[in-house]
């Protein structure tokens, strides 16, 4: 359990680090521990580490957790879900998490503030775009994006927080960051658009292990973090 807390550690040094270099205020990039194929234990485990915000890609497997977590006495966590989800799965994303960042067409952004509960707060959405129109599908077209925002934005149990994007693996740092600069990109003219509803918009949910550093230099405010805080996965990212 103290390798958990010590690659966060790692993490966050590693962040500071590139924040450092990039002349950014460290306190402006928060931390998502990407938790999908690890148990209640290691999320416990990170949680008494201090981390409280958790990213889920299947949604099923979150669901379950959430429950043991709470049954384990854990504290309150912030659960984010970071992972494709079809129509039939909108209910239990609207009913269980706090954050949505792959919202990619307006149909999906309408069942998820239909199906939000009125006791919950808004659900907080990102629109994912498709930065390089790779083999990776998911995700809005930059082009598509600011009428797809201005949609999402005037959805009543929804409230638009940024964008998100996962970019085909780059092996240099600077090709990373200019995939970033690309949703950076689209971030900046969404924000310049004047289109009402965006109090909150102020998100970039950009990098993982691989290339946080690059998502940093490129104006990343949420890191998503798996293999860098947990170790490796067992089964593949899908
Ligand atoms: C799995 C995943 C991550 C974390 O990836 P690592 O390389 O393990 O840090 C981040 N974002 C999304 C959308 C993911 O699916």
């Amino acid at each position: 359990m103290t390798t958990i807390a010590d690659n966060l550690q790692q993490v966050h040094d590693r962040m500071a680090q590139a924040c450092a270099a990039a002349g950014r205020d460290p306190a402006s990039v928060s931390l998502l521990a990407v938790s999908k194929t690890f148990g209640p234990e290691a999320v416990l485990a990170t949680a008494q580490a201090g981390q409280r915000a958790f990213g889920e890609n299947y949604i099923q497997e979150a669901v379950e957790k959430m429950a043991a977590l709470q049954a384990m006495g854990a504290p309150a966590l912030q659960w984010h879900c970071i992972g494709p989800v079809q129509s039939n799965k909108t209910r239990l994303v609207a009913e269980h998490f706090d954050w949505m960042h792959t919202v990619d067409r307006l149909k999906i952004a309408e069942r998820l503030s239909a199906q939000r509960p009125d006791h919950l707060a808004p659900l907080q959405v990102c629109i994912q775009l498709n930065v390089d129109g790779g083999l990776n599908k998911s995700g809005a077209h930059p082009e598509e994006a600011l009428a797809l925002a201005q949609a999402v934005a005037m959805l009543p149990h929804l409230c638009l927080r940024g964008v998100m994007s996962i970019p085909e693996p780059a092996p240099d740092h600077a090709t990373q960051r200019a995939l970033h600069q690309r949703a950076r990109a689209v971030f900046d003219r969404i924000h310049a658009s004047g289109i009402a509803g965006l109090e909150r918009f102020d998100t970039l949910s950009l990098g993982m292990t691989a290339d946080l550093d690059a998502a940093i230099e490129a104006g990343s405010t949420m890191v998503r973090v798996g293999t860098g805080i947990f170790g490796g996965r067992a089964r593949p990212v899908t």
